[in-house]
């Protein structure tokens, strides 16, 4: 049997999405299924990134319940900040937050983020995000995993 034989006799084959989670978090624009995000590496190991690629990938597919990263904070209701605020990224993360139009949220994603992590002490850390800006959702995990970034993503956009 050809491939193309074979591809037309199994048809699409998707999994089925779990159940929308309770909505917990408004969206900052009052729409369902649309959350534009910027997202900012604040002083990051990688780790939530790899993961956040992950949730953004084919196999997780955030986009499919109304998440979209996009280039410009200019575009976004929302900030995804990873990582610890180094000392360099204090200031553009002020800067990001402030080119963000109003309404937004702002999503400390990761240990790191949330509090400090583990790298809390170290020389070159200003603090966590919510030292320098309003965080309105905590996503623990070091790093959180792509299906928790999901859900965390669909309890904004409710789909
Ligand atoms: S929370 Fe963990 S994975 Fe994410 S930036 Fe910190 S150390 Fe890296």
């Amino acid at each position: 049997m050809s491939w193309a034989t074979r591809i037309l006799k199994v048809g699409r084959i998707v999994q089925a999405s779990p159940a929308a989670p309770a909505r917990t978090v408004p969206s900052p624009t009052g729409t369902r299924a649309s959350l534009q995000i910027r997202h900012v590496d604040a002083g990051s190991c990688n780790g939530c990134e790899l993961e956040l690629s992950g949730a953004f990938s084919s196999v997780y597919d955030a986009e499919q319940f109304g998440a979209r990263l996009v280039a410009s904070p200019r575009h976004a209701d929302a900030l995804v900040v990873t990582g610890v605020v180094t000392h360099n990224m204090r200031g553009p993360l002020i800067d990001t937050l402030a080119a963000t139009p109003e309404p937004k949220l702002v999503i400390a994603m990761g240990d790191c983020a949330c509090d400090g992590g583990m790298f809390r002490n170290g020389y070159g850390v200003a603090g966590a995000v919510g030292d320098f800006v309003p965080v309105d959702v905590e996503l623990r995990g070091c790093p959180p995993t792509p299906d928790q970034i999901v859900e965390t993503l669909r309890k904004v956009t409710g789909r």
